[in-house]
Formats: structure tokens, C-alpha cells, sequence
């Protein structure tokens, strides 16, 4: 069994998919091709934000968006502690100090309550200015924006929405990448929405971020006269190369629309069966709010405490089922941090989180009898 059945979706998309990449070898048009304009429009319409530029990786969309607003030296970013590294290593790489905040037990997104506390804490102490907060939606959960934006609005902070795992989501039917001042989302292929490769999203209603992100991805080309193709060679800042290729956006078209049309719907029939099959064990499961749509990028339950996760792992993988641990290590734990400011945290959740969570094998095709063959060994092995 496949822990995400990337094979089993090329098998069903495989014409399309084909298609699309031969027509991008025979165009040869490799880099900026008509395919990337066309899926920047698809997925604009999809969020419902006024641009989408796409760039080579989730990575480098969070450095960018912190690129643009000047983020850096003395800046004060707050992150939620579980998440994947980039969600500060990003913020840190432009010079700012990530703050790591705790995570609501149940939706394993930023606790509001502890946000304003974390934020609180940095204005009285008065060493670094409280800049912006990275918002995650983990495991393709939105995270709480009612809340977070109002600590961003009282606080005067902007709101980075780190939409990599949460593409395809929504709350009362606004979308992921919809509810930051700027958003990003990732392509990796195991993501929500993935192509065959890196890829990556920026996301803004703002007209001059747009313009700034355009020009930071092209090595901070000249953004004055779009259509000039020497506007390249006129470096007006510093940028990066960050393009989605071609290809992976030719790929990522077809693979769009199979997302939109049904795997999202899938996806969640296949994360309710989990969460039907497993509701009466002792496992702690994703909750889902009222309004709450995930684009489940896992399905992560919570062992208790007393139970020795290696060993049901080791249980599950003898009889073919892979399952994976996101995350093992709190953000401020991580070496990369050590000895500075980011490494001070007051985590109990995410302490938790790190020793008891497990994410099982998820993807819009797997069927109800996989489910029940898993959560059958869950049972056994507990
Ligand atoms: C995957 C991921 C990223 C980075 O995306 P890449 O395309 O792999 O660079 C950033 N944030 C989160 C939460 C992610 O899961």
C-alpha cells in the first residue's frame, strides 16, 4: 500500500497528463510558456484573489512575500512551533527572529490565545519589533483566521497564510490561500495539490505586492514595462529565480481539474471513513469545526501517551501499511535555532503533539475496504 497513491492518479489521468507533456517538449516553450499564465488564472479564480504568481517552490513563496514587505534584521515573525521547517525557516533566512507559538490540541493550527500572549510578550520586552504572523493550515485545515486576524488588526501585524498543505480548503466557503495579505501554497508532489517536481504559489489582492512578487521572482527585474522582453536585464533590486516550469504547470492543469471536479470530494469521503471506523477507540482524532472544509493533506490521530508509537508503527509496516510521523520535533527545538531568541518557547501542546501523533495513509483513492483493513491493524496493534 501506498501512503499516497501518487502512482494509482497517474494511472487515471495518465491521456492527459501524457498529453501535456509532449506538448510542452514539442513547443519547447520551457520556461514562462502560455500553460503558467493560464493555470495563475485558473488557480486566481479558484481562490478568489486578484493575482496568482507562481514561483518554483512553497519555500521560496514564504521568503518572497517576507522579501516584499521588507522583513528582516529586528523583526519579530511569529510561527506556530508544529509545522514543517520552512514556515520559519523562511522569516529566519531573511533575517527576522521567528517567535514560536502554540498549537490548539484538536485543529494542530495556531492557538489565538496563545498568539496574543506570544505577541504581547515581544512589545513589552521591546528587543524586537512584532512584524508579521505565518499562519499554517496544517494537514489541510484552515487555521483559525476569524480570531488570528484580529490579533493582526490590533496589533497592526500582516498576515502571511502558509497555505502549502491546505490548498483546496476553505471556511464557510472562502478558500486556503484567500485570507492573507499575501498567501502561499506549494506544489510538492505529496501536497494537496502537487506536480511532478517543485512548484509553488503567491496569492494577493494587492496590486503592488503583485507587481513586487513578478519582480522578485525574475531577479528583481524592471516591472515597468511588463511586456518588454529586455526588462530582464534591467535589475532594479534583488530577486531570486523562482519560476514554476512549463512543464509542471502544463501538468498541474489537468491534475487541477481532477482536483476541483472530484478528489476533493474523495478525499474527505475517505477522511470521514477513517474518522467513523476509528471514533469509538481511544485514539484522539481531527476535529472539524462548524464551516470547516479540509483539503486533507493527512489524516494524523493521536496515540496516548502510554502507547509505544514505534512499535505500532513496526506493527503496521509488517502487514504492508505505511504511516509517518509530522512532526517528531517542536520548531523551537530544532538545531538550526539553537542558541538563538527562536529557540525559547512555552509549547506543552506541541511537546505532546510530538511524542503521540501518527498520520496514516491518505489519498482520494483509496477505497472504504483500505480503511477498514488499516484501521483494523490500528486496533490490533493498540
Ligand atoms: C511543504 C511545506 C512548505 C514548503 O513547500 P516546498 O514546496 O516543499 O518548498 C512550507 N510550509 C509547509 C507547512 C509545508 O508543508
Amino acid at each position: 500500500m501506498q501512503f499516497r497513491d501518487l502512482p494509482k492518479q497517474y494511472e487515471v489521468l495518465k491521456p492527459q497528463i501524457d498529453a501535456a507533456m509532449i506538448s510542452v517538449a514539442s513547443s519547447a516553450h520551457f520556461i514562462s510558456g502560455p500553460e503558467v499564465k493560464e493555470l495563475e488564472k485558473a488557480l486566481a479564480e479558484y481562490v478568489g484573489v486578484k493575482h496568482c504568481i507562481t514561483c518554483a517552490n512553497g519555500t521560496d513563496a514564504i521568503s518572497i512575500a517576507m522579501r516584499v514587505w521588507g522583513i528582516g534584521k529586528g523583526d519579530a515573525v511569529f510561527v506556530p512551533d508544529f509545522t514543517f521547517f520552512s514556515s520559519g525557516e523562511c522569516p529566519a533566512d531573511e533575517g527576522a527572529t521567528p517567535m514560536f507559538v502554540d498549537v490548539d490540541q484538536r485543529t494542530f493550527n495556531l492557538d489565538p490565545v496563545k498568539l496574543e500572549e506570544t505577541v504581547q510578550k515581544v512589545i513589552a520586552e521591546g528587543k524586537y519589533k512584532a512584524k508579521a504572523v505565518v499562519a499554517v493550515d496544517l494537514f489541510g485545515l484552515p487555521a483559525d483566521y476569524d480570531s488570528i486576524k484580529s490579533i493582526c488588526k490590533n496589533y497592526d501585524l500582516l498576515l502571511l497564510e502558509d497555505g502549502a498543505q491546505g490548498f483546496g480548503g476553505s471556511i464557510n466557503g472562502k478558500m486556503v490561500c484567500s485570507f492573507g495579505d499575501i498567501s502561499t501554497t506549494s506544489f510538492f508532489p505529496a501536497k494537496p495539490l502537487g506536480c511532478y517536481g517543485d512548484g509553488g504559489a503567491i496569492f494577493t489582492d494587492n496590486d503592488e505586492w503583485a507587481d513586487l512578487v513578478r519582480s522578485i521572482c525574475v531577479h528583481g527585474k524592471d516591472m515597468s514595462n511588463p511586456n518588454d522582453p529586455n526588462a530582464k536585464y534591467n535589475n532594479i533590486r534583488l530577486g531570486k529565480n523562482s519560476r514554476l516550469d512549463t512543464l509542471q504547470a502544463a501538468i498541474l492543469l489537468p491534475k487541477f481539474k481532477a482536483f476541483v471536479d472530484y478528489e476533493l470530494n474523495d478525499i474527505n469521503h475517505v477522511a470521514a471513513w477513517y474518522t467513523e471506523r476509528l471514533k469509538d477507540t481511544e485514539l484522539v482524532l481531527p476535529e472539524l469545526k462548524e464551516g470547516f472544509y479540509s483539503s486533507w493533506a493527512q489524516y494524523t490521530i493521536q496515540l496516548p501517551e502510554n502507547v509505544d508509537r514505534k512499535k505500532v508503527q513496526e506493527q503496521l509496516k509488517a502487514v504492508g501499511i505505511p504511516s509517518m510521523i509530522y512532526y517528531e520535533k517542536p520548531m523551537h527545538l530544532q538545531g538550526a535555532f539553537e542558541g538563538t531568541d527562536s529557540s525559547v518557547a512555552d509549547s506543552p501542546v506541541t511537546e505532546r503533539l510530538c511524542k503521540t501523533v501518527l498520520s496514516l495513509p491518505l489519498d482520494p483513492y483509496k477505497t472504504n475496504e483500505d480503511i477498514d483493513f488499516i484501521v483494523s491493524e490500528i486496533k490490533k496493534a493498540l
